[in-house]
């Protein structure tokens, strides 16, 4: 196994790989109770990238785990998921923003802790979420903010409720160490927020297996 980048993003950090065919990129919450909004695009066309609607579509799946794939809308495969130890990563949500610690604060907005979360509050930080983070990442690429796709959100959990037709999110139940490995089936720039609403560290290695 060859290490071809071996980085720690702290709570509220982000960072972008290029993840050459065949080459994987893992995924590890290390202190457990994570997010990490991960997104994903063909590194050689960049406006092609992962959709949320053709991976559940083409594999008739809410949630992912080994063996499944992540797809683009031209349904071409980035990325196959050849590990993972948690097994519910949200599939359904968009990411948080500052939009959505701005306007959500006064609300009932599962997940998030909207006194934290406030400029001046408990955590310190300003209110900026994943959206920013990725924005950040992805800065040394010429990718437009609106064409981010809406991400996998690794860790994250979600409850659905079908008499209703409603789901949300809850608390997450990833351990220290949880992990998940993706494998690029073409050259993929792949790109993480450590979640702001969680605050927590993320640790990503890629590396030829
Ligand atoms: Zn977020």
């Amino acid at each position: 196994m060859k290490t071809v980048a071996d980085d720690r993003l702290p709570g509220r950090g982000g960072g972008a790989w290029v993840v050459k065919t065949g080459q994987r990129i893992k995924v590890t919450d290390v202190e457990g109770g994570a997010i990490g909004d991960f997104v994903s695009f063909n590194a050689n066309d960049l406006n092609e990238r992962f959709s949320q609607a053709r991976t559940k579509a083409n594999q008739g799946r809410l949630l992912l785990s080994v063996g499944n794939h992540l797809y683009t809308r031209d349904n071409n495969v980035l990325l196959t998921i050849v590990e993972d130890t948690y097994g519910e990563h949200d599939l359904q949500y968009g990411m948080c923003s500052a939009w959505v610690f701005e306007n959500f604060k006064d609300k009932d907005y599962h997940g998030f802790d909207p006194a934290a979360m406030k400029v001046g509050g408990p955590l310190g930080v300003p209110p900026f979420g994943c959206y920013e983070v990725l924005q950040k990442a992805l800065k040394d690429w010429p990718i437009r903010p609106e064409n981010i796709p809406d991400p996998l959100n690794l860790f994250q959990t979600l409850e659905f409720d079908h008499s209703n037709a409603t789901f949300k999110t809850v608390d997450g139940r990833s351990k220290p160490g949880d992990y998940i490995t993706f494998e690029a089936k073409m050259d993929t720039l792949c790109a993480l927020s450590a979640c702001p609403s969680m605050g927590r560290p993320l640790h990503v290695t890629v590396f030829e297996p």
